[in-house]
C-alpha cells in the first residue's frame, strides 16, 4: 500500500543509482513493514552521506549527523558541536546504525520564542535541537503546534528550518567542580575560568520528596545575624522568605548567612535571576574576600539574558544542590528573586499566547513557584539525611505584602523575614520588622543555648514598640517605664549588625543573655555596642571554658548563666566608671 503521506525523500547531493534504491526500498521495508516511493531531492545539506525522510522521520546518514548519533551516545545531549573532534577516534569502535529522528518545521520565530509544525510525540519540557546548534525548550504543546523557548540567539533561526527531538528533558551538570564557580542557567561557566569538569547530569525539574522522604527540621542553620538566629531561627531544610521592598538590605542577608557557613561543612548555592550583572560580580568578590566562595555555587542568569534563562535559572540551581542534598550534604539556596522570576515567566507566558490573569500573570504562576520550594527538604535518615534549605528573596511596592506573587509566596514558605524601608533609613540594620516576620520551624531547630539566651526578647521588643508609640508625647514617666524605654532602646542598638560581620553562636549567647540580664541599666543607648562588645571580649578571655562549652555542646546551663551574669556585673561596674 502506498500513500501519499508516507511517501519517503531521499535528500543527496546525487541521484541514487540502482543498487543503493533498492536498498533503500529494503530499509524501509524493515522499518514500516511496507514499501513506499522514494523521491529524491537535491540537497548538499548532507555531506558525507544522504538523509532518508519518512512521514516526520528523518535518517540522518551524512557525516555529521552519524557523528551528531555518536555524540549523543557517548556525551549526552548537552555538549556541544565542539566535541566531535574529540570522540571522531572513537568512531572506529562504534556500529553506527540509522537512528529514527523526529524532525519538525519552524513555522514563526521572534523573542526568543519560536513555534513549530510536526514533532507530534514531543513531551513537555523536552529539549530540541534546531538546525544551527540551537537549543530550544517546548513549553506549549496545542494540537498543530508547539511552543519552544530558546535557550541560545534566534538569529540563525529561519522559518522553515528543521527541529530535531532529543528525547531529554532540559538539565544541568553538576558535580563537586562547580564549587566555587560562577555558571549561568545551563550549568556553562561565564567567569572565565576554563571547562568544569562534572559528576552527572540532572534534570532540572525533578518531583520534590515525599513525606516519607522527609524528616521534620530539626538542625539550626545558623545566620550568624543575631536578630534572625534569636527571634526567627532557621532550621536545614526550612524555606524562609526575605521578603522587602528595593534597597532594604534583602541580598545582604543572604550573602551573610553564606558568609557564616564557612566551616560548617554547608554548601551555598546563590541563584541571581533578573540582577545587574555589576551587582552579581560585586557580590562574587565579596564572597571570595570572606573566603566562603569555595564552597559556594553562583547560577547567574542576568537582567541581560533572554527570560528563558530566568525562567530556568532557580530551577537549575535547585538541581545542583539536589545533587549534594541526596549525598548527604546540607545545602543553603538563594533565590534573588523570585519577583523577576515570576516576571520573566509573565513575559514568556505572554509571547506564548497563553491567557493573562491577575496582574497579566498566568494562571499556574503558583505552580511556577510551589514546586521549586518544595523541593528544599530535610531527607530522612534512609535517604543520607542531606538537607536544603532555601531562602527566597521577593521585592515589594511600597510594603505591600498582600500584592499577587508576595501572598503567594509566602503561603507556600514556613515563615519570612519582612524588612522595612523606614527602619533602614533610620538606619536599624538589617531593617527586620520584629512584628511582620516569623519562622515557622526553626524553633525546633534552635540550639538549646540559644532558645535560652533568646528568652522572652521578642516579646519585650513587641511591649516596647507599643510602649514607644504611647510614651512619644509624655515628659515625665514613672521609673519602670524609663528603664523599660532604656532595655528596648539598648536591644534595638545591640541587633544593628554591620555587613559581612556575623557573630558565632556563643557571641550570640553572651549578648542575649548580658542584655536581659542588665536590661542596659545606667548606659546610655550610644554606648551598647561599645558595651557588649567589651562584655564579650571580656567573658572569651577570662573564662574561654564556657565558651567552649557553649559551641560544644549547644546547651547552657543555669551555671553557665551564672558565670555570665556574674562577668557581666564586674565589666558593668568598671564599664560605668570608666564612662564616667
Ligand atoms: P535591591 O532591591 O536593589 O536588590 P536589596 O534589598 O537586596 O536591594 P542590598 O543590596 O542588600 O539591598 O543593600 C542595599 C544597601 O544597603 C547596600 O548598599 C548595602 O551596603 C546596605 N546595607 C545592607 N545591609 C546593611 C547593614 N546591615 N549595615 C549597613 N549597610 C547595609
Ligand atoms: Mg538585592
Amino acid at each position: 500500500m502506498m500513500t501519499e503521506e508516507l511517501k519517503a525523500y531521499l535528500f543527496a547531493e546525487e541521484k541514487p543509482n540502482e543498487a543503493q534504491e533498492r536498498s533503500l526500498h529494503n530499509f524501509i521495508i524493515e522499518t514500516l513493514g511496507h514499501d513506499t516511493e522514494i523521491e529524491w531531492e537535491k540537497s548538499d545539506k548532507y555531506s558525507g552521506g544522504f538523509a532518508l525522510k519518512i512521514g516526520e522521520t528523518l535518517y540522518d546518514w551524512s557525516t555529521k549527523g552519524r557523528l551528531r548519533q555518536l555524540r549523543d551516545a557517548v556525551t549526552g545531549v548537552s555538549a556541544s558541536e565542539e566535541v566531535i573532534p574529540l570522540i571522531k577516534d572513537k568512531l572506529s569502535e562504534w556500529t553506527p546504525k540509522a537512528m529514527a529522528e523526529e524532525v519538525g518545521e519552524v513555522l514563526t520565530v521572534g523573542d526568543g520564542i519560536v513555534t513549530i509544525s510536526g514533532l507530534r510525540h514531543v513531551t513537555y519540557g523536552e529539549i530540541l535541537l534546531f538546525e544551527d546548534g540551537t537549543r530550544g525548550m517546548a513549553l506549549d504543546l496545542r494540537p498543530n503546534e508547539i511552543g519552544c523557548i530558546l535557550f541560545d540567539d534566534d538569529e540563525c533561526i529561519k522559518e522553515g528550518s528543521s527541529v530535531r527531538r532529543t528525547g531529554k528533558t532540559a538539565g544541568v551538570p553538576v558535580g563537586n567542580a562547580f564549587l566555587g564557580r560562577v555558571v549561568n542557567a545551563l550549568g556553562v561557566p561565564i567567569d572565565g575560568g576554563g571547562a568544569i569538569a562534572r559528576t552527572g547530569y540532572r534534570p532540572i525539574e525533578s518531583p520534590a520528596p515525599g513525606i516519607l522522604d522527609r524528616q521534620p527540621v530539626n538542625e539550626p542553620l545558623e545566620t550568624g545575624i543575631v536578630t534572625i538566629d534569636s527571634m526567627f531561627p532557621i532550621g536545614r531544610g526550612q524555606r524562609e522568605l526575605i521578603i522587602g521592598d528595593r534597597q532594604t538590605g534583602k541580598t545582604s542577608i543572604a550573602t551573610d548567612t553564606i558568609i557564616n557557613q564557612k566551616g560548617k561543612g554547608v554548601i551555598c548555592i546563590y541563584v541571581a535571576i533578573g540582577q545587574k550583572t555589576s551587582l552579581v560580580s560585586r557580590l562574587c568578590e565579596t564572597l571570595y574576600k570572606n573566603g566562603a566562595m569555595d564552597y559556594t555555587i553562583v547560577v547567574s542568569a542576568s537582567a541581560a539574558d533572554s527570560p528563558s534563562l530566568q525562567y530556568i535559572a532557580p530551577y537549575a540551581g535547585c538541581a545542583m544542590g539536589e545533587y549534594f542534598m541526596n549525598k548527604g550534604q546540607d545545602v543553603l539556596i538563594i533565590y534573588d528573586d523570585l519577583t523577576k522570576h515570576a516576571v520573566a515567566y509573565r513575559s514568556i507566558s505572554l509571547l506564548l499566547e497563553r491567557s493573562p490573569g491577575r496582574e497579566a500573570y498566568p494562571g499556574d504562576v503558583f505552580y511556577l513557584h510551589s514546586r521549586l520550594l518544595e523541593r528544599s527538604a530535610h531527607l530522612s535518615d534512609d535517604l543520607g539525611g542531606g538537607s536544603m534549605t532555601a531562602l527566597p528573596i521577593v521585592e515589594t511596592q511600597e510594603g505591600d505584602v498582600s500584592a499577587y506573587i508576595p501572598t503567594n509566596i509566602i503561603s507556600i514558605t514556613d515563615g519570612q523575614i519582612f524588612l522595612e524601608t523606614d527602619l533602614f533609613f533610620a538606619g536599624q540594620r538589617p531593617a527586620v520588622n520584629v512584628g511582620l516576620s516569623v519562622s515557622r520551624v526553626g524553633g525546633d531547630a534552635q540550639t538549646k543555648a540559644m532558645k535560652k539566651a533568646a528568652g522572652s526578647i521578642r516579646l519585650d521588643l513587641a511591649q516596647f514598640r507599643e510602649m514607644e508609640v504611647f510614651t512619644q508625647f509624655s515628659t515625665d514617666m514613672d521609673e519602670s517605664t524609663k528603664n523599660q524605654l532604656t532595655y528596648g532602646n539598648g536591644i534595638m542598638e545591640m541587633l544593628k549588625q554591620p555587613q559581612n560581620h556575623p557573630y558565632t553562636q556563643d557571641e550570640e549567647v553572651i549578648m542575649l543573655t548580658v542584655a536581659q540580664y542588665t536590661r542596659f541599666k545606667g548606659i546610655a543607648v550610644k554606648d551598647v555596642k561599645k558595651f557588649i562588645a567589651g562584655v564579650t571580649a571580656y567573658i572569651k578571655e577570662t573564662n574561654p571554658n564556657l565558651i567552649e562549652r557553649i559551641n560544644s555542646t549547644g546547651r547552657i546551663e543555669d551555671i553557665d548563666r551564672q558565670d555570665i551574669t556574674s562577668a557581666a556585673d564586674k565589666y558593668l561596674a568598671r564599664f560605668v566608671k570608666s564612662a564616667g
